[in-house]
């Protein structure tokens, strides 16, 4: 079993490499599979629980099953394919001027936003 220090690298250079935006636990144990890592779940799960406390990681804010994880960043938003549950990045979507009428009409102090745009994906289409 490869070390936790080296399943948490190797967890980071498989987000970095980029072949999805966001992973599941089970999509990046068979990543590190693939990368030759010997890790199992439970390691993968503490792996993933300690790049989060670390900030490293974010888990996406989208409850459809699966948990979700990406590398932390600059604020964007997503979308949805309703088929395969892809997501993709995209720019925020959201005009700060609507922001700004939310705070005013409710009073609150808004400090953050999740949006999630569904569709069907360039793969699912063609089927
Ligand atoms: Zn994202
Ligand atoms: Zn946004």
């Amino acid at each position: 079993m490869a070390r936790p220090s080296r399943i948490a690298l190797q967890i980071v250079d498989t987000m970095t490499a980029g072949a999805r935006h966001a992973w599941t636990l089970e999509q990046l144990a068979t990543d590190l599979h693939q990368r030759g890592v010997a890790a199992d779940f439970s390691s993968v799960y503490r792996a993933v629980e300690r790049l989060l406390g670390e900030r490293r990681l974010v888990r996406i804010a989208i409850d459809d099953g699966a948990a979700r994880f990406e590398l932390a960043g600059a604020h964007h938003d997503h979308v949805r394919c309703v088929r395969c549950a892809a997501l993709a990045a995209i720019p925020c979507v959201v005009d700060p001027a609507a922001l700004a009428a939310a705070a005013a009409s409710t009073g609150y102090t808004v400090t953050t936003h999740c949006v999630v745009l569904d569709g069907v994906c360039p793969a699912c289409r063609q089927h």
